[in-house]
């Protein structure tokens, strides 16, 4: 008529804590270049071709109503590949400045 006594502090089932997530396998480098301002070295998630990204995040300082009377007809938002044409990275809330092909990635330059 004894009940056994479980004591549960058993500290061999630590978990380790999860690994950070990144996104899948896309190089990419971030230089703040102002405030607002971000320069973004990446590989095309198409095609792989080095590029320099130059985008602008939108914040309550820079996103100002645009006069009416012009209204774009698409939102500039989004990169696109110099070299394939099709998205090199998804970005958001920011406005693609200028896309540039780099002539050498630097990630190809992996020499150990
Ligand atoms: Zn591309």
């Amino acid at each position: 008529m004894t009940k056994p006594i479980s004591e549960n502090f058993d500290e061999s089932h630590y978990k380790p804590e999860p690994p950070e997530q990144f996104f899948p396998a896309q190089h990419l480098k971030v230089y703040q270049t102002s405030p607002t301002e971000q320069l973004l070295i990446c590989e095309c998630q198409k095609c792989l071709a080095p590029l320099s990204i130059e985008v602008v995040f939108m914040t309550p300082q820079n996103s100002k109503p645009r006069p009416k009377g012009k209204t774009d007809s698409k939102p500039d938002n989004r990169a696109q590949c110099p070299n394939c044409g099709q998205v090199p990275i998804y970005l958001e809330s920011c406005i693609v400045k200028s896309v540039n092909q780099l002539p050498t990635s630097p990630w190809q330059n992996s020499e150990s």
